[in-house]
């Protein structure tokens, strides 16, 4: 039976969800921005448009990303995503760049490098994780442990938790230190073993803008630059009220909003879905677009194609990313162009191009809890009210658990209909 679908919000998970659905149903998607979400804030430069933020990706963990990706047409290219770490001081001590062998990386340290205690201790460390980690996940034993306490338990050394994978993991999830120290171990471990480190780093060619017009291809109506107002169910569908006060009837409406904005929207939200989603905690992050190197590490030498900038200071690593050194087609560009996450240092005004501040949903010991209880409330008998976003979904918030909650929404909504 073909339905009238409406999808608000058209980030990964929206454009998902109306490319799942859109081969047998009507989706209608609404979105307040005046193009797709996912590309909203990019920014133009001399070599095209550069996403805001820059999102990278790997096999081992966007399994459902990947192979969406493949289905609608969207080629994919590999990028360099070697890592420098810089201390308060601007001292480089540790960095260490990939060599591609096909699909697999090598992640390099030089031979001078290890002769600084702290990037040995790291690298040690880190063979000593990466080899324990899997199988403590497989058997279960990271079950009900905050990485914190598994690594301060395990005896890992300041210089790997403090100098390497507290700040790493604050740059993946893009929230604060303290925020990673609490996440369950089994999460970050599940990130760590499907190949982060030795897997080649890929995006879509053409960035968020690319991903957008192929999925948007199963979108019956593109309702862009409209901000639902509200959202009503009845006994015979749901009702969406327009910024205008239109209303439009629909079979069924899926949330592709963040978690926190469903209850303002949702206006007859029962007690138990409150619950869940004002449950689900967001982090914000300050993006700057600019040109300022004084943002990047001192020496110009130990620029990497992403740095991370510690301090004591602050509960969040700086983290610049080089756009010419990550981005192929931004390559030749003369300036150098900067993406920096949690901006640290007051840049030249005359040489920032866009601040944009975003949000990122935290992973704590009751998201699966929360996850579970979701579920539940997508199982029921003619559910015609779905959420679905990086939040959505296990492990870290990311385009590929965006991706899978909207599948998982498809299935549902297929399954009821058969
Ligand atoms: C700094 C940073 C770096 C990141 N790096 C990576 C990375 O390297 N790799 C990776 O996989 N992921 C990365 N992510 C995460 C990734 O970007 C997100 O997980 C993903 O974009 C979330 O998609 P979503 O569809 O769940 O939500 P959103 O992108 O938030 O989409 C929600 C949409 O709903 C729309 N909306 C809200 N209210 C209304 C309304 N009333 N009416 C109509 N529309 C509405 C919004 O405008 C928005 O477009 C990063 C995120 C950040 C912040």
């Amino acid at each position: 039976m073909r339905e009238k679908i409406a999808v608000v919000g058209s980030g990964m998970a929206g454009l998902a969800a109306a490319w799942y659905l859109g081969d047998a149903h009507e989706v209608t998607v609404f979105e307040k921005h005046p193009g797709a979400g996912i590309m909203a804030h990019g920014v133009e430069a001399e070599a095209g448009r550069i996403d805001v933020p820059l999102r990278v990706i790997y096999p081992g963990y966007y399994p459902q990303l990947f192979a969406l990706l493949r289905e609608a047409g969207v080629r994919v290219e590999a990028l360099d995503a070697s890592l420098s770490f810089t201390d308060a001081g601007g001292r480089c001590f540790f960095r260490y760049a990939n060599h591609g062998l096909g699909g697999k990386t090598l992640p390099m340290v030089s031979a001078r490098a290890l002769l600084n205690p702290d990037a040995w201790r790291i690298v040690r460390d880190l063979a000593r994780f990466m080899w324990q980690v899997p199988g403590e996940l497989a058997q279960g034993q990271l079950k009900g442990h905050s990485i914190g306490d598994y690594l301060s338990g395990k005896g890992y050394s300041p210089a790997f938790t403090e100098g390497f994978l507290i700040p790493c993991f604050a740059g993946i999830n893009t929230v604060s230190n303290d925020h990673v120290r609490a996440t369950p171990a089994d999460v970050i471990a599940g990130y760590f073993s499907r190949g982060f480190l030795f897997s080649r780093v890929y995006r879509a060619v053409g960035g968020a803008s690319a991903i957008a017009s192929a999925l948007s291809r199963r979108i019956t109506h593109a309702r862009f630059g409209e901000s639902l107002q509200g959202v009503r169910r009845d006994g015979q569908g749901v009702v969406v009220q327009m910024q205008d006060g239109v209303e439009q009837r629909f079979d069924r409406v899926i949330f592709a909003t963040q978690a926190n904005q469903v209850s303002h929207l949702l206006h007859d939200i029962r007690a138990d879905e409150r619950a869940v989603l004002e449950g689900i905690r967001y982090d914000k992050v300050e993006v700057l677009m600019h040109r300022d190197p004084r943002l990047a590490p001192a020496q110009r030498a130990t620029w990497s194609p992403v740095n991370y900038m510690l301090s004591d200071k602050h509960d969040r690593p700086m983290i610049t990313i080089w756009v010419n050194a990550l981005i192929p087609s931004h390559a030749s560009t003369p300036e150098p162009v900067f993406q920096t996450l949690n901006p640290q240092i007051v840049p030249d005004e005359s040489l920032v191009l866009q601040r944009t501040t975003l949000e990122r949903p935290i992973v704590d010991a009751h998201s699966g809890e929360r996850l579970a209880h979701l579920d539940a409330l997508h199982a029921e008998p003619g559910r015609r009210v779905f959420f679905c976003g990086s939040y959505a979904a296990n492990g870290i918030p990311l385009l590929e658990s965006a991706t899978a909650s909207a599948k998982a929404i498809a299935r549902r909504v297929g399954d009821q209909l058969r």
